[in-house]
């Protein structure tokens, strides 16, 4: 079923809140195997919220509209919506009720507090329409539905929509829509996101239950393959040959299939796997990539030595590398890679050792070496493997991609076997 959302409120299109209610939503209609096709913001504005609800009703089944339903001038999707859809607006006795009853409560906390006029406006509901109880604020949700289409009306503040919709709404939408979505992921590494996609274009091309959406991180590339069925059972039957046929393509460059795994989990993993221990030698990520790698609980069993030798003095000192090398090549080059790559694995006497030296600009770039070029060496075996990469953009999105790439090239490595050092 289609489904759009509404969020109503100036305050947002303005920037002065973020539109969490929408992203929430969305996420809840995805389990509930709702199609989200729109997500519309209108302000407090009576002409451009008729039209803005008119055309969600004449495309899409489903209606979700947050905020501006409380009792002052500007709050006006009840009474917009009720106009759009041609139904009038009767009291509700019960809503009255608990409007007074909230009110009593406040009035007995706070004394200058009064019922005015305005509050009563919160029990007036469109005829026939389905009322939510707000157990956490006074204006009450609704359910509209006529001629094959509901509006669902929220109130915008986060912490009374959420417990309304899962009390109420969700369970009203899993009784009107009684398939559900689910979805498994993929996660590839060391291969770009236009040649995954064009290994996959096939796929993609004549897809319809269960659907392959690729998604690029700065490194990465995610397949999510999502599934509409009656239960999880049956869409876990029709992702599985998905599943096998898309390991099959990418083999070794899935890093994981758990869509909360992390490629730096995934290189701890191999490292515990594998009884192996890492040290980094880096110069231009200046210790980025320990960093990702200490996001992971446990990451002292396999990692011991980290070293930012960020200039000369420091990768001679620290990593033995030749003051030759940084004279003749410089300190952005194959040798002086591989020289800290050693060094590294030397010092900490780890089974492996990765090293970065790079230019992340803005400046220091030559015509041989531009902005962006980066050499990494890889020490295990003894050997060391040295790759050059040319990354672009700025200095935070070289170095992040920088990063990236270097969990990567370490992983594959691993993929060669490593040797443990006695
Ligand atoms: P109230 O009775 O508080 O006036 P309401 O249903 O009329 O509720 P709004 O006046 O539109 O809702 O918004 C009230 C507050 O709720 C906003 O100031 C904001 O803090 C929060 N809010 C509204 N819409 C959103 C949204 N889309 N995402 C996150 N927060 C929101
Ligand atoms: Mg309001």
């Amino acid at each position: 079923m289609i489904t759009e959302l509404v969020s109503v409120g100036t305050e947002i299109l303005l920037g002065n809140i973020v539109n969490t209610n929408s992203a929430y939503l969305s996420e809840k209609c995805a389990q509930l195997g709702l199609s989200v096709y729109y997500q519309t913001v209108v302000g407090d504005n009576e002409e451009r919220m008729k039209a803005t609800i008119r055309t969600a009703l004449d495309r899409s089944d489903i209606v979700i509209l947050t905020g501006g339903l409380g009792p002052t001038e500007d709050d006006l999707t009840k009474e917009v919506t009720a106009e759009v859809m041609g139904i009038p607006l009767v009291e509700d006795p019960h809503s009255r009720e608990l409007l007074e009853a909230y009110m009593e409560q406040y009035k007995n906390n706070n004394s200058q507090r009064r019922i005015t006029a305005n509050n009563y406006k919160q029990a007036m509901v469109p005829q026939g329409a389905l009322v939510l109880d707000n157990h956490n604020g006074t204006a009450p949700g609704l359910i509209i539905e006529k001629d094959g289409k509901t509006a669902i009306l929220l109130p915008g503040p986060p912490n009374e929509m959420k417990p309304m919709f899962e009390e109420e709404v969700f369970p009203y939408l899993r009784r009107k829509q009684p398939e559900i979505i689910y979805s498994q992921m993929i996660k590839i590494c060391s291969i770009g996101e236009s040649q995954v996609a064009d290994e996959i274009r096939d796929l993609i091309e004549n897809q319809t239950n269960p659907t392959i959406a690729p998604y690029a991180k700065t490194g990465e590339v995610h397949l999510r393959i999502t599934a509409k069925a009656e239960n999880e059972k049956d869409c876990r039957k029709l992702i599985k040959p998905v599943v096998h046929e898309l390991k099959g393509r990418f083999g070794k460059n899935i890093f994981s299939t758990d869509e909360k795994k992390t490629l730096e989990e995934a290189v701890i993993d191999m490292l515990k796997d594998q009884g192996l221990t890492l040290a980094l030698a880096e110069s231009c990520t200046g210790g980025a990539v320990a960093s990702r790698i200490v996001n992971v609980p446990g990451a002292s069993e396999v990692f011991g030595h980290g070293f930012v030798t960020y200039s000369n003095r420091a990768k001679r000192k620290f990593l033995g590398v030749k003051k030759s090398t940084l004279k003749t090549h410089g300190a952005v080059s194959e040798k002086c890679a591989k020289e800290m790559a050693k060094g590294g694995c030397f010092v900490a006497k780890s089974d492996i050792c990765l090293s970065i030296t790079g230019i992340a600009g803005p400046g220091g770039g030559t015509e041989e070496k531009p902005v962006g070029t980066v050499f990494m060496g890889c020490c295990y075996n003894d050997k060391v493997i040295v790759r050059e990469f040319h990354f672009t953009g700025n200095r935070m999105k070289i170095r992040e991609q920088t990063t990236a790439h270097a969990l990567a090239f370490l992983r594959e490595c691993m993929l060669e076997g490593v040797t443990r050092k006695e």
